[in-house]
């Protein structure tokens, strides 16, 4: 099929978070399963130089923007063969030093920016000479295009109009501006309305793509059902369960050409599900990269996240105060709500040689930490997939999670069939769950054959990327025919 991918972050140009590297993936994986694939994203700042490959289309983009009009670049690669990439260049709108957010607020025209982004995506799809078949749009950010191809439908007679696809990797994000941004849309008044993009007088972006677009997908299959409960539902539950017809989960997949422990160029050591002794070495570099003691004995737990309520860091960060009175060490990568930041790192001031906290964003050092740890922590509150749990399974790294959402798709708890189970999971949302659960992880790990037993059961677990991106295949040839 001819399918035309949007979104705002795909790997490996841009990235804050599991959207990128999912993106990324299921282009890269539908391509090579033959389809003719484009992706729609910003240049942003730092792209030009990065990529010298970048051909600039003798295609200029002046597009109404309210009472206005806004000019724009596209720029391509092609770095596989079926696989083309439009960079979309705005230097005011896209050229910042991040993506979405500056000194943690979100920048003020972000309306603008992303409106204007789903414009570009909406006019490709509408004027490239392939003529995609199916458009495939990602999170709030590109959600507005279903409405846009909708209208240009109605109004314009758009006869070859493309099918439309959404895919809400966090329901927690949903774009919501005041009204008067609507203007910049250029739609009319008509949809501006409770059961069109209107959420309590506010402009709600990823509406716009739940009520218009002809399916709807999420993360996984449990997300799928939970969304449309009210206490995950984020004030959108009524919606989506109007269209939970058109709603469907596909668990994402693990890009295993980057998540390998073998020949993996950010590892030190590599190691098999046979020989797991570079596993052991890898700890052992952790360690001392940490600044922590060299121990092979000391369990050690670790955690990648951004640091957001969402991820349960808070209650991670009051049970490891208790717990790291014990014989544990922890580590964490991540960044986000200062409030985190500071709590993690007197953490670690508590207890320097038990506890490391590197803030920042860092992928070379997430796979260290990944194929070093014992135990990987995840206790989100609420969880669309979730990757680091998948990627802690294949590095033989035990996950600590709470039953929801893609966790609990992901993870057999050991309870659960001995003969499979490779996780440990706790249901409720409290310290005491969490440390509870530590505590299952600290009795484990004396017991090295049975832990040896469920870290195989994990690294032979595959979610390989060839099976999910073939299931939205099979649902885009599905949406196609009708069905
Ligand atoms: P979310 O998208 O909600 O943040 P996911 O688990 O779906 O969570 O994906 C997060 C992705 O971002 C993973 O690939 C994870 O390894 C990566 N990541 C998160 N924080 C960092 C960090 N500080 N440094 C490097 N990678 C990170």
């Amino acid at each position: 099929m001819k399918i035309l991918v949007a979104s705002s972050e795909v790997l490996p140009y841009s990235k804050t978070g599991g959207l990128a590297d999912m993106v990324g993936a299921l282009a890269k994986f539908l391509a090579r399963a033959g389809h003719q694939v484009g992706v729609v994203t910003p240049l942003y700042g730092g792209l030009r130089e990065k990529l010298p490959g970048l051909r600039p289309l003798d295609w200029n983009l002046d597009l109404p923007f309210g009472s206005a009009r806004v000019a724009g670049n596209i720029w391509t690669l092609e770095p596989s063969p079926g696989l083309t990439f439009y960079f979309i260049e705005q230097k005011a709108f896209f050229e910042r030093g991040d993506l979405y957010q500056e000194r943690g607020f979100d920048y003020p025209d972000n309306a603008e920016r992303f409106v204007f982004f789903s414009k570009c995506v909406v006019h490709l799809a509408r004027y490239l000479p392939w003529q995609p078949e199916l458009v495939h749009l990602h999170d709030w950010q590109t959600a507005l295009a279903a409405l846009l191809v909708l209208d240009q439908k109605l109004r314009e007679g758009w006869t070859a109009a493309p099918l439309v696809c959404l895919t809400i990797h966090n329901l927690a994000y949903q774009g919501q501006f005041p009204a008067a941004k609507y203007a910049l849309t250029n739609l009319p008044d008509s949809y501006f309305r409770p059961e069109g993009v209107e959420f309590y007088g506010l402009l709600n972006c990823l509406k716009a793509g739940i009520s218009y677009a002809d399916q709807i997908t999420t993360v996984s299959p449990r997300y799928a059902r939970e969304i449309t409960t009210e206490p995950l539902g984020c004030g959108l539950d009524g919606v989506l369960r109007r269209r939970q017809h058109v709603l469907l989960g596909i668990l994402n997949g693990v890009d295993y050409d980057e998540w390998k422990t073998e020949g993996n160029p950010h590892l030190p050591f590599s190691y098999t599900i046979k020989d797991l002794s570079g596993k052991q070495t890898d700890k052992s570099a952790l360690q001392r990269e940490c600044g922590l003691p060299e121990a092979p004995d000391i369990p050690l737990f670790g955690t990648v996240t951004r640091l957001a309520e969402q991820k349960g860091v808070d209650l991670q960060l009051a049970a490891l105060q208790e717990m790291l009175a014990g014989d544990m060490q922890f580590v964490l990568l991540g960044s986000g709500q200062r409030e985190y930041e500071r709590g993690y790192r007197r953490l670690a001031e508590r207890y320097p040689s038990k506890c490391a906290v590197q803030i920042g964003f860092d992928t070379g050092f997430s796979h260290r930490l990944e194929a070093g740890c014992d135990f990987y922590l995840m206790p989100s509150r609420f969880e669309p997939c979730g990757l680091n749990q998948m990627y802690s399974l294949r590095y033989g790294t035990t996950p600590i999670v709470r039953l929801t959402g893609g966790l609990d798709d992901s993870v057999i708890d050991i309870s659960e069939d001995a003969d499979k189970a490779d996780g440990i999971k706790f249901i409720e949302c409290s310290v005491r769950a969490l440390s509870k659960a530590i505590r299952k992880a600290l009795v484990l790990y004396p017991d090295k054959p049975l832990l040896r037993h469920y870290q195989r059961n994990g690294m032979a677990r595959d979610f390989s990327w060839e099976t999910a991106a073939a299931a939205y295949a099979s649902l885009y040839q599905r949406i196609r025919a009708g069905q």
